[in-house]
């Protein structure tokens, strides 16, 4: 029983100084959030150690009866959350729920119809080195000159294509997608609509977003965005598929599930349903938009900065740095030097090299967690706005970022 940091020091000190970085910089990485110290609890304890393949009342080992209750428990929260038929809380990740889904519903070599990489779409969505790209054959729609999905595209490449699947979700996008519209295009040539709602999850579950399972044959997701739980993957649907699904998932491509993940995106779900967790969805989605305001005065635009699609309705903004003299390498690291912590992001049709990009995707999600008000998002967005312009005086800006991680300290209890 001897604790991390007398057991083994080097790790303790990486896990120390990881706590000190989130306490002290600022982050916008869109797809991030910080989880519960309850939802920490529940990860970390006795039910790591635990073997559950099967299902709640079905497993193939004995001793299951407690990891049942909370997974039974997971299960009605998450289908309770979203209005659901059906719900899968075992996929590891994002990832798996994605690979789950995808081989439910659709064999090796049939055609899938998902948003290209480029413009926003997830590996998981066709990408030719992932599996998705690798073992089905797959056509991408984009967006247009307005950085909007083109659901005229994704029309006609339907109709010419007639794939088994259409996928409608995203990993870089500032608006919403027109679910009710996929849903009469997947009807129109028979394929099944599959909606990866990772990114936006948690602004569904506030109801400040549609909900894609009212439309969607398969909803996929991750909890530790902006649903705010533990890293893992969610499964829902329409009552029909839950066998395949199920199936899919387990012995398809996973063993054990992990239930002290799954205890823990129980208690996430709980926090999910709370008016203080809709109220942060509220001021995550404030935040972003007060920051791609800023981000499109005259000042930086005479700089060559924009904000694709001219703005955001969701928790995160993409720069276009098409017309800056800075690549997002350069605007990323910058960032990261006044302790403001963003990714480099490629843009639609970008000229610079996929690791160099002319992007950032800059999120408020964990930043609303830490408490961010209105007012706090206007010194972000100005912090941002001087530190993309040329002569940026870094030391003075990373004063300013230090002086709101202070004024919102992030797990006070924890050292
Ligand atoms: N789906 C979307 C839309 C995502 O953005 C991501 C992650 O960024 C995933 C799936 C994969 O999630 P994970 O990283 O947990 O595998």
């Amino acid at each position: 029983n001897t604790p991390l940091h007398e057991l083994d020091p080097d790790v303790a000190a990486a896990v120390d100084a990881e706590l000190r970085r989130q306490q002290s910089t600022l982050e916008m990485i869109a797809s991030e959030n910080f989880a519960p110290v309850a939802v920490m609890e529940a990860q970390g304890s006795v039910l790591t150690n635990k073997y559950a393949e099967g299902y709640p009342g079905r497993r193939y080992y004995g001793g299951c009866e407690h990891v049942d209750v909370a997974e039974q428990i997971a299960i009605d929260r998450i289908k309770d959350l979203f209005g659901a038929e059906y719900a899968n809380v075992q996929p590891h990740s994002g990832a798996s729920a994605n690979q789950a889904a995808l081989f439910a519903i659709a064999q090796p070599g049939d055609t899938i119809l998902g948003l290209d990489l480029a413009h926003g779409g997830h590996l998981t969505h066709g990408m030719r080195l992932n599996f998705s790209g690798k073992q089905f054959n797959v056509v991408a729609y984009h967006v247009d000159e307005a950085g909007l999905v083109d659901m005229a595209e994704v029309e006609r490449l339907a109709k010419e294509h007639r794939p088994k699947v259409i996928i409608a979700g995203w990993s870089a996008y500032p608006r919403q997608l027109d679910f009710a519209e996929f849903r009469r295009i997947a009807d129109e040539v028979e394929a099944y609509l599959w909606v990866d709602m990772a990114h936006f999850a948690g602004l569904v579950a506030a109801g400040l977003h549609p909900n894609p399972v009212e439309y969607a044959d398969v909803v996929t997701s991750t909890t530790h965005k902006t649903l705010g739980g533990p890293r893992g993957g969610i499964i829902l649907a329409k009552k029909e598929f839950a066998k395949k699904l199920n199936s899919s998932v387990f012995p398809g491509f996973q063993g054990g599930p992990l239930e002290h993940v799954i205890a823990a995106k129980a208690v996430s779900f709980k926090v999910a349903a709370s008016e203080e967790f809709k109220e942060r969805q509220q001021r995550t989605l404030d935040g972003a938009r007060i920051i791609a305001e800023r981000l499109v005065q005259d000042d930086v635009r005479e700089h060559g900065v924009s904000v694709l699609s001219g703005g955001t309705d969701v928790h995160l903004l993409l720069v276009d740095l098409r017309d800056s003299e800075l690549d997002g390498q350069q605007a990323e690291d910058r960032l990261h030097e006044v302790g403001i912590t963003v990714n480099r992001n490629a843009v639609p049709n970008d000229p610079r090299p996929p690791m160099v990009t002319s992007g950032l995707r800059i999120g408020t999600p964990a930043l609303a967690t830490r408490g961010f008000q209105a007012e706090d998002f206007r010194e972000v967005a100005d912090i941002i706005a001087e530190t993309l312009k040329p002569g940026f005086d870094a030391e003075a800006l990373k004063a300013r970022v230090t002086a709101l991680a202070e004024k919102h300290p992030l797990y006070p209890g924890l050292k």
